[in-house]
C-alpha cells in the first residue's frame, strides 16, 4: 500500500440498548420498510404502464422525485412517519433507486418487497458523532452505546440493522492509512498459558485483573445457593451476578483490542494461523479472552486494523505444522503432545519454548 492513501473503511459493531431505544429502532425499521415497499409498488406500476403504452411513457422517477411524492402522498396519511428521522424514508428510496439501477444495467435482479423481521435495517443521515470510546450520537434516536471501542473518525451517516435479537450499527469513513513503511514480520501463536507469544520473543500475558472478579463471581454463586428462587434476595443476587459477568466480558474484550492494535500498529506483516475454533475450544487450547470472543473476532479486528495501519495480514493454512517443526533446522516431529511445553529437537538438539517455536515458524512461513 502506498503512503498516505485515503481508504474507505467500513465498521460494524453491536449496540447495547434499553427498551425505549429498541422501540425507536423498530419504528425506524418499519418506516424504512414501508417507504421501500411503497416506492417499489409505485415504480413497478410505472414500468407496467410503460410496457403497456410505449407511446405515452412516464419518466421513471429519480430518488428525489420519489421522496417528493412520498412527502405529499404518504407522510400526510401516515402520522407515525413524523416520529422518526426524515432521513430514514429518504435513504430507503435512494437505496431502492440504486437497486433499480443495478437491475436496469443487469448487475442484479428485480428489487423485492421487504418483509418484517427479515433483514430489518435503516439508514440515518445527518449529525452522526462519535462520543468518547463507546458512544455514538445519531439523529432523532440520540446517543447509543456500543460494547466495542469505536474508531475516532468522522462520518455523515450510519446504518442500523438487526440480526435475531441483536442490533448492529455500521458506518463508513475515510482514513489516511498510516504507512510506517515497516518491513518487520511477526508470527503470532495464540495460547492458553499466555494470550499470545510473538516470534520476536514478546509474550502477551493478557488481563490478570479479571481473575479476581472470577473468584468473586464463584464466591457469589456459592453464597447464593440457598436463596429461594424468585425471592427478592434471589433477584438482587441475579442482577449482581449478571453485572459481574458483564464486567469480566468487557475486560476480555478490551484485552483482545489491545492485542490486535499492538500487532497491526507495530509490524509490517502479521502472520497468524487459521484456527479450527470449535476444536480449539474443546481442547481448551486458547486463552479465555480469545475463546470467549472467538477466533473469528480476533481475525476480524486484526483485518481492519491492519488496513488502518497499512500492514499486511497473512493467514496460514491450519494444517501448517507450526508446533511440530523445529524452528532451527526445519525437522518435523511425528508427535507432540499438548503437555510438552518445551520443544526439543531430536535432530539438532535445539531447545525452545513450545509457543515461541510455533510463532517463529509462522513468521518464517511467508519468506
Ligand atoms: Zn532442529
Amino acid at each position: 500500500m502506498d503512503k498516505g492513501v485515503a481508504l474507505l473503511l467500513g465498521f460494524k459493531t453491536e449496540l447495547i440498548l434499553n427498551k425505549a431505544q429498541r422501540t425507536a429502532l423498530m419504528k425506524h425499521c418499519g418506516i424504512a420498510r414501508h417507504a421501500w415497499n411503497w416506492g417499489l409498488g409505485l415504480t413497478k406500476q410505472i414500468l407496467d404502464h410503460n410496457n403497456a403504452l410505449p407511446d405515452s411513457k412516464i419518466k421513471f422517477p429519480t430518488a428525489i422525485d420519489l421522496h417528493k411524492w412520498l412527502v405529499a402522498l404518504v407522510k400526510s396519511e401516515n402520522e407515525w412517519y413524523y416520529e422518526c428521522s426524515k432521513s430514514t424514508p429518504q435513504q430507503a428510496l435512494m437505496a431502492l433507486r440504486e437497486a433499480w439501477k443495478r437491475c436496469f444495467n443487469k448487475t442484479a435482479g428485480v428489487p423485492k418487497f421487504k418483509k418484517k423481521g427479515k433483514r430489518d435495517s435503516f439508514t440515518l443521515e445527518g449529525t452522526v458523532k462519535i462520543l468518547g470510546n463507546n458512544k455514538i450520537q445519531v439523529p432523532v434516536i440520540g446517543v447509543l452505546k456500543t460494547y466495542e471501542r469505536l474508531p475516532q473518525v468522522l462520518t455523515k451517516s450510519a446504518t442500523i440493522s438487526r440480526q435475531a435479537d441483536k442490533w448492529f450499527i455500521s458506518f463508513r469513513f475515510d482514513v489516511e492509512t498510516q504507512n510506517l513503511e515497516q518491513t518487520n514480520v511477526v508470527g503470532v501463536d495464540l495460547g492458553v498459558k499466555n494470550l499470545a507469544t510473538l516470534s520476536t520473543g514478546e509474550v502477551i500475558a493478557g488481563a490478570k485483573s479479571y481473575k479476581k472478579y472470577e473468584a468473586k463471581l464463584s464466591r457469589m454463586q456459592w453464597l447464593n445457593r440457598h436463596k429461594i428462587i424468585g425471592s427478592t434476595n434471589w433477584k438482587k443476587a441475579q442482577i449482581a451476578v449478571a453485572r459481574l459477568h458483564m464486567k469480566i466480558a468487557n475486560i476480555r474484550k478490551d484485552t483482545l483490542h489491545k492485542l490486535t492494535t499492538l500487532l497491526a500498529k507495530n509490524h509490517g506483516t502479521v502472520v497468524i494461523e487459521d484456527l479450527n475454533v470449535s476444536g480449539m475450544m474443546a481442547n481448551h487450547k486458547l486463552a479465555r479472552a480469545i475463546a470467549d470472543m472467538g477466533f473469528y473476532e480476533f481475525r476480524r479486528q486484526l483485518t481492519y486494523k491492519c488496513q488502518l495501519y497499512g500492514s499486511k495480514l497473512i493467514v496460514v493454512d491450519r494444517w501448517f505444522p507450526s508446533s511440530k517443526t523445529c524452528s532451527n533446522c526445519g525437522t518435523k516431529k511425528e508427535t507432540l503432545t499438548l503437555n510438552e511445553r518445551v520443544f526439543e529437537c531430536g535432530d539438532c538438539g535445539f531447545v525452545i519454548d513450545r509457543d515461541l517455536n510455533a510463532a517463529i515458524n509462522l513468521s518464517k512461513a511467508v519468506s
